[in-house]
This record gives structure tokens, C-alpha cells and sequence, in this order.
């Protein structure tokens, strides 16, 4: 087999700790190529960039910085600029973790299901640690999740969210296959005054919490467990489309 390409972005930018990482581990099992950022784009979820020009510029070799989202990166490079279609997406390693309703809110997850909607098996790797001191644990893992699924290969329309304890790689209890847990965020609007007395507001600042669910991702993460969670590309509520058909809304 030939040496699978693999395509490399994050949402904390192309100089980010964490992507240097993780190209060096997928390194030892791929041609890795980096499309990311040129600067801090987390919490932007999958925007893309639809009214306005990207600039791409090279950084090193097989490394490319975008003035766009993770979106924006991995559209780029797999419609247009990679030599071939990726084998592999990998986003991250995101500093923070990326668990139940983050996902909906992280670039990090975004960069990864841009990669799936193209049609490629996508992997979106966190550590939990907001100031990790063992990211190489989260290198570690994304090099042995991406080895399986490039031997094994993942269902159709099915992207990881890989989310890693901050300890050394020894230390680390097991991995556990887990569903998308509840976040409960306790994201209070802070409001105060400029120096020109002008009010302006601040979303969040408070850690979030969550529900206890047994099986779901923060279990895995308490337990000091890897947390492997497969996520579907579609959205849809089936019992609640159910529901709805038994007493649709009426139109007249
Ligand atoms: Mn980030």
C-alpha cells in the first residue's frame, strides 16, 4: 500500500502546540498534509466563508495557513489544492475538551465533519486539559485511532470525536466507545462599561458542567479513559418525526 495522505487541520491555528503534534504522529503512518487557520478560530463551529476572498500562503512544506475556518481549510484542500483526495481528516489536537453539545459549538469537530460531508473518515482529536502538560498522550492516541481506521476503514457518513485524558500515555485507564453526552452550561452574560462608559457584554467564562449518563463521553473522561464517540452526519430525530406525523401542523 502506498503511503496514505492525510489530511491535518485544527481551530486553534496553524502555530498551535497541538497540530505540530499530531502531524508528527500521523507522520509515522502517512503523507501528512496541513491546511489550518492563520489564527485562533475555536467555538466558530462549521462556518465557512462565503462573502468574502481566502488567501492561502505556504508555511512550510505540505503546510498551508488559511485566513479562514477549519471549514473553509478542509474544503480547500480537498476540492482543490491536495495533489489527490485524502485518506484521512484529522483535526485537532484541540487544548479543551470536546464533549456532548461542544461538538456543536467546537471548530475543532467542524474541520473533522467537513472531512466526512466530503466523504472522507474523519477523526477530531482533544485533550480535555484547557492547559494540557501531556499532549503527546493525545498524539499517541490519534496515531493508533487513525492506523485502525485506515485499516478498517468506518461506516459511511460516520466521523470520531476522540477526546483524551491530560496524563501520561501509561497512565491512561483503557478506551471506551461512548455516545455524545449533555453539557449543562452555566454560560451567564456578563455585562460591564468601557472606559467611554459604552456597555459591552462577555459570554461565558464559567466551566461547564454536565449530566451524569452512564455511557456517555464525560463517564469515559471521569473513569480516565480515552472517550471514542462515532458521530452521525445526519441530524434527524426519528421518533420525534413519529410523533410529528401522528399530528403534523395543519396549513389551512
Ligand atoms: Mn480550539
Amino acid at each position: 500500500m502506498t503511503n496514505p495522505r492525510i489530511l491535518v487541520t485544527n481551530d486553534d491555528g496553524i502555530r498551535a502546540p497541538g497540530i505540530s503534534l499530531l502531524a508528527e504522529a500521523l507522520g509515522h503512518i502517512g503523507d501528512v498534509w496541513v491546511f489550518a487557520p492563520d489564527r485562533e478560530q475555536s467555538a466558530v463551529g462549521h462556518g465557512v466563508s462565503l462573502h468574502r476572498p481566502l488567501r492561502v500562503t505556504t508555511f512550510k512544506d505540505q503546510w498551508c495557513m488559511v485566513d479562514g475556518t477549519p471549514t473553509d481549510c478542509v474544503m480547500l484542500a480537498v476540492r482543490h489544492l491536495l495533489p489527490g483526495p485524502p485518506a484521512l481528516v484529522v483535526s485537532g489536537i484541540n487544548p479543551g475538551a470536546n464533549l456532548g453539545d461542544d461538538v456543536t459549538y467546537s471548530g475543532t469537530v467542524a474541520g473533522a465533519y467537513e472531512g466526512m460531508l466530503l466523504g472522507f473518515p474523519a477523526i477530531a482529536v482533544s485533550d480535555v486539559a484547557y492547559r494540557p502538560k501531556h499532549m503527546e498522550t493525545a498524539a499517541l492516541v490519534a496515531e493508533r485511532v487513525a492506523r485502525h481506521v485506515l485499516r478498517h476503514g468506518l461506516p459511511a457518513d460516520t466521523m470520531l470525536n476522540v477526546n483524551v485524558p491530560d496524563v501520561p500515555y501509561d497512565r491512561l485507564a483503557g478506551l471506551s466507545i461512548t455516545r455524545m453526552g449533555r453539557r449543562h452550561y452555566q454560560d451567564e452574560i456578563i455585562e460591564r462599561h468601557d472606559p467611554r462608559g459604552g456597555v459591552y457584554y462577555w459570554i461565558g467564562g464559567a466551566e461547564p458542567g454536565h449530566l451524569a449518563e452512564p455511557g456517555a463521553d464525560f463517564e469515559a473522561i471521569e473513569q480516565g479513559r480515552v472517550s471514542l464517540t462515532p458521530l452521525h452526519r445526519n441530524l434527524t430525530h426519528h421518533d420525534a418525526m413519529t410523533v410529528l406525523q401522528h399530528n403534523p401542523p395543519t396549513l389551512g
